[in-house]
């Protein structure tokens, strides 16, 4: 069983949508309303990327042992590498009352959503493809080949986005930023995220009428 205090925040979107980017800037204004979980991947680092910040950078054979060890929440393969989020350090999260994001593809989105269905589904769009394609190309991280495979699993993603609650598109970055946020901390609001509080003033009031 899952432990119920912190929301599972799952935010998914085309590669080069600007998740990433996103979910840095968010973390660095609120620092203690969001942990974002490092995932598992057996695809190369790219510059500048740092063991255990960006990614556990692990092997195909090491993935495939975290897998039969039941080590991951989700795993999926993404354009030829696996990608999966280590199960701990988010139920610990949780655990805490800290929401925890999941920054992952659409195939892991939803074998979360599958197991827990009140997680908070958001998905990251460019405000048009041309954008897509030039914030790919720009980042100078890929080559042209999987740049193209990339833009080739987008258009298989778009099919899924009506499974997600919310779009959030990332033309103004900041204002994307605050976009992320606003929606996380709806759902703090929500009926089913307070049912303690609930419980309490239920049981406050009750002494009220037994005084009667
Ligand atoms: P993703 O994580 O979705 O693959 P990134 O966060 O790596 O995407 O962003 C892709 C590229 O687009 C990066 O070079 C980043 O600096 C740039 N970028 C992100 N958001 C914006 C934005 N709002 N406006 C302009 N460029 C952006
Ligand atoms: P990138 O190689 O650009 O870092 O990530 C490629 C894709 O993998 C992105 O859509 C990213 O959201 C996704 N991804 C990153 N981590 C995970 C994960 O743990 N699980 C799944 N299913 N996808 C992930």
């Amino acid at each position: 069983m899952r432990p119920s205090k912190g929301n599972l925040i799952i935010v998914s979107g085309f590669s080069g949508a600007g998740k990433g980017t996103i979910m840095k800037r968010l973390v660095e204004k609120y620092p203690d309303s969001y942990a974002l979980s490092v995932s598992a991947t057996s695809r190369s680092p790219r510059p500048g990327e740092e063991e255990g910040r960006e990614y556990f950078f692990k092997t195909k054979e090491e993935f495939e042992k975290m897998i039969a060890d039941d080590d991951l929440l989700e795993h999926a393969c993404y354009v030829g590498n696996y990608y999966g989020t280590p199960k701990k350090y988010v139920f610990d999260k949780m655990e805490a009352g800290i929401d925890v994001i999941l920054e992952i593809e659409i195939q892991g989105a939803m074998q979360v959503k599958k197991m827990y269905p009140d997680s908070l589904l958001m998905f990251v769009s460019t405000p048009d493809a041309q954008t897509l394609r030039e914030r790919l190309s720009g980042r100078g991280t890929e080559t042209e080949e999987v740049i193209k495979n990339r833009l080739c699993r987008a258009c298989e993603e778009a099919m899924g986005v009506e499974n997600y609650d919310y779009l959030v598109i990332n033309d103004d970055l900041e204002t994307a930023v605050e976009s992320v946020h606003a929606i996380a901390q709806n759902e703090r609001f929500r009926i089913r995220n307070n049912i303690q509080f609930i419980d309490n003033i239920k049981n406050e009031l009750k002494s009220f009428k037994e005084e009667k």
